[in-house]
């Protein structure tokens, strides 16, 4: 079982381990390529958000740059358009002055000086700024646009804030070349006299007076113009979501910026955070272009990431920036983008581990479910084999426990029951008894009805007895005629004698087997537990001993516990017979003869051998004790036989054959005439003792014969043909019946002594002794009478006609010797 239970473990693990071990093994990976890729997409993130940055920084710069040069372009182009536009109005005013004068040529000079002047002096242009003067090429002005007054004056000597002679310069480069460009500084209306501003001019020689007509412009003027166009320009300047550039002039007062409120404001009247001087940063970081990150209060604190340049001929600071809580939240939405690219990454790791994991997990389970069921299927063979072999084992057990001709349990299953009663009767304080039964003379019918009707019997029997059984009570089959009840759980003896009362009621009713009414008994024994033992075995053997002495007291049907007596006595019975079978080769058996004398003539006619046994451990044992150990030992045969040849050896060593000879009277046991060599045997002996049959007379016991009449009268019939004298031993003391005599081929009665000893007192024994005398005298078989003890009973015995008698009287048992001196009278005859 326990087998099993480690197997059934082991067959999960097989069939588990694997999917777990991948499982958990799947997991880990799973776990440090996610760890991983996470790191990763931080480092990337990391590295985003530098790179976007960078790039963020490189915009707002080139914004800036971009600005600076449009800012560059301009101012540049400012100076060539002054000059281009200056030089395209002298050109017309002097195809005006040509004009004027190719048509009026022959007026006078100063007429036609004074047509050229009207049609000039009103002519404006730059914004209304610009005028065109007229001057000899002597220094004398000839016509001035914008002060009339001044005409007719010389201006030769003028000259500007920084000591140029301003018309001497002008005229010399116009002399050179018939047209020059000039410039000069020059007091501007509108503003202090003391002031000056840089002018741009440009002169055209008029060959026809020898005059120059050219015109000037405030540098700054178109350059304010081309400014204001710029911070236009600036102010709308857009990019990206919401990026513009701003411009501050040298004071740091904003000259362009989309909050159009904010223009000419200091920028410290703009709120900072953290009371940070932003003009003074700007200023650090304007002159070589640089970063500038700080906090805009009016933007709820924004943090703000300018570049910072200068157009340093204006003396403007340009910037743009952006905020960084905007490139945060660009940031975030990228590390959504790059979280939904992991998470899309994760989904498509953990469908790839999964799908791994599951095809392997898939696999393993597959293998390890093939080697399981594989496993599975050798332990399914193994139980089966497993059961199998239980079940033989458990139909052997039931073949070994059951006796295969009745079906009953056997001895070893017997054993076990009577154990386990024991246990039950211990405990609830209760007896249990054994109780053998051996069928009687089964042997017997075996030989006369065969085995088969044998059989038969035993199972009738066997059937009959388990009717019997109540309870926990059981029978078996202890082997042969035996058989063995176990009665547990009886309160007294009594229960248990009630219970073989009824074992022996069962053969009251003749059985009937193979077509044919049979009567049989049984002899019984018991055995009790506690009283007896508490071992089964020993409660078996036990009831054996008291079976055995039971039937030894001749089937008088008693029931017989068993006690330490009777225990003695069957041991005392066994030992005899161990001792018995010995006894041969140890030369402890002997013989002695008792006389038979005729009554009349006063001779010894013949003899009795009796046999002696003397024992070194048992001392003498009387003849019928040991005889029927010796039948009971199944070693009668060899005695007898020893016995037989002994005493015809001896005899005819005192006694040849012939006329005189002396008679042998042999006692026989019925066991011997069962023997089927017996009479074979006789007769070798006789043969090769050389003594003559007819001195030979076999006794045989009458209770012992009329109770196997049927049986041993073939035989008696063959031995009384090969001329065997036949006695009847013992009369009277049997069925005292002599209807048989007639039947059996009897040549001699012995009248048991009991009769002979009670001759004088008994009428009964009286009168048996002279009805058999009678018998004996009207039949041609003589008359013994044996145990004659004394003269009175001799003298009785022989008044009734008693030929032969025997006795202490005359002789008690001798040996050979005493024998032979007897014969030779030697020793004498008691008196008679
Ligand atoms: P049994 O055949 O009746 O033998 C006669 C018995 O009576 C003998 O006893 C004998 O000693 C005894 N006896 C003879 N005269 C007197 C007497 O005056 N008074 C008394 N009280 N007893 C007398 P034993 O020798 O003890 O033999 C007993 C029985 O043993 C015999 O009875 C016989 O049946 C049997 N037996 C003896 N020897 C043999 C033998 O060799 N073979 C067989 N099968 N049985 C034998
Ligand atoms: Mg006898
Ligand atoms: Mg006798």
């Amino acid at each position: 079982m326990m087998q099993t239970l480690n197997d059934q473990k082991l067959l999960r693990l097989i069939r588990y381990a694997p999917v777990v071990i991948i499982g958990v093994v799947t997991l880990v990976i799973s776990l440090v390529l996610i760890k991983g890729n996470q790191a990763r997409s931080e480092a990337r993130l990391e590295a985003l958000r530098s790179e976007v940055i960078e790039i963020q920084k490189e915009t707002i710069r080139q914004h800036v740059n971009r600005v600076i040069q449009e800012i560059d372009y301009h101012r540049a182009l400012a100076e060539g358009q002054l000059k281009r536009q200056a030089k395209m109005r002298v050109d017309e005013a002097h195809a005006i002055a040509t004009n004027i004068y190719s048509q009026n040529a022959h007026l006078p000079e100063d007429v036609v000086t004074e047509m050229i002047a009207d049609a000039l002096r009103p002519i404006r242009f730059f914004d209304g700024r610009g005028y065109f003067f007229v001057f000899k090429m002597d220094g004398i002005n000839v016509i001035h646009g914008l002060k009339p007054e001044i005409e007719g004056n010389s201006g030769w000597e003028a000259k500007d804030s920084r000591g140029t002679s301003i018309l001497q310069e002008h005229i010399r480069l116009i002399a050179e070349s018939g047209e020059a460009f000039y410039r000069w500084w020059y007091s501007k209306p509108g503003y202090p006299k003391d002031q000056e501003f840089e002018k741009i001019g440009y002169g055209k020689y008029f060959a026809p007076y020898d005059w120059f007509i050219g015109t000037g412009e405030y540098v700054d003027d178109v350059e304010s113009d081309i400014q204001q166009h710029l911070l236009d320009w600036v102010t709308s300047y857009q990019y990206g979501d919401d990026g513009y550039v701003f411009v501050l002039d040298e004071e740091g007062k904003l000259l362009a910026h989309p909050h159009r409120e904010y223009l000419s404001q200091p920028l410290s009247l703009i709120q900072f955070g953290g009371g940070q001087d932003i003009w003074e940063r700007f200023q650090a970081a304007a002159p070589q272009g640089g970063f500038v990150e700080y906090q805009l209060i009016f933007t709820d604190d924004r943090q703000k990431l300018s570049y910072i340049a200068q157009i340093e001929e204006w003396g403007w600071t340009i910037g743009t920036g952006f905020y960084l809580d905007d490139f945060e939240r660009y940031l975030d939405v990228k590390r959504e983008e790059v979280a939904m690219l992991q998470r899309q990454e994760w989904m498509r790791l953990t469908l790839a581990i999964g799908s791994l994991a599951f095809a392997m997990i898939a696999f393993s389970l597959l293998l390890s479910m093939q080697v399981s069921r594989r496993f599975g299927r050798f332990q399914e063979k193994i139980a089966a084999h497993f059961n199998q072999l239980v079940q033989t084992r458990d139909q052997l057990q039931q073949i070994a426990q059951k006796d295969v001709l009745t079906n009953l349990p056997n001895r070893l299953m017997l054993t076990e029951t009577i154990q386990q009663g024991i246990e039950e009767g211990r405990e609830k304080g209760l007896h249990l008894a054994v109780v053998f039964v051996d069928l009687d003379n089964f042997k017997r019918i075996n030989d006369i009805f065969g085995h088969s009707t044998g059989d038969e019997l035993l199972v009738a029997v066997s059937e009959r007895f388990d009717f019997l059984l109540e309870d926990d009570d059981l029978v078996a089959r202890f082997g042969g005629d035996e058989f063995v009840f176990c009665f547990p759980n009886l309160k007294s003896f009594q229960a248990a004698e009630r219970k073989i009362r009824r074992i022996k009621r069962v053969f009251d009713t003749p059985f009937k087997v193979g077509g044919r009414l049979v009567t049989t008994g049984c002899s019984v024994g018991a055995s009790m537990f506690p009283a007896d033992s508490d071992s089964a075995e020993v409660l078996i053997r036990n009831a054996d001993i008291v079976l055995y002495k039971s039937k030894a007291a001749q089937r008088k049907g008693e029931v017989f516990f068993y006690s330490a007596a009777i225990n003695e006595e069957v041991q005392y019975a066994f030992q005899m017979q161990e001792q018995l079978k010995q006894a041969i080769e140890r030369n402890e058996l002997f013989v002695l003869y008792q006389p038979q004398v005729d009554a009349a003539a006063n001779e010894i006619v013949g003899v009795e051998v009796l046999a002696r046994w003397e024992n070194s451990k048992l001392g003498f044992v009387p003849p019928d004790k040991f005889i029927s150990a010796a039948e009971e030992a199944g070693i009668i045969h060899q005695i007898g036989m020893w016995v037989f040849r002994r005493a015809c050896e001896d005899v005819l060593s005192i006694s040849p054959n012939g006329e005189n000879a002396l008679k042998l009277s042999v006692n026989i046991s019925p066991a011997q005439l069962n023997e089927a060599e017996f009479a074979t045997d006789m007769l070798a002996v006789i043969n090769e003792v050389g003594i003559d049959i007819d001195r030979l007379v076999l006794e045989i016991t009458e209770n012992i014969l009329i109770h196997d009449l049927t049986e041993v009268a073939p035989m008696l019939h063959s031995l009384r043909h090969l001329g065997f004298g036949i006695s009847l031993d013992d009369f009277g003391t049997g069925y005292s019946s002599l209807s048989y005599l007639n039947t059996l081929p009897i040549t001699e009665i012995k009248i048991d002594r009991c009769f002979v000893d009670k001759l004088l007192v008994s009428d009964q024994s009286d009168s048996l002794i002279k009805a058999i005398l009678a018998i004996g005298a009207a039949s041609d078989f003589s008359v013994v009478a044996e145990g004659v003890e004394t003269k009175s009973q001799y003298v009785k015995l022989k008044s009734y006609g008693c030929h032969f008698v025997q006795g202490f009287y005359f002789d008690k048992p001798l040996s050979l010797e005493l024998l032979q001196a007897r014969l030779e009278k030697t020793v004498s005859y008691p008196a008679l």
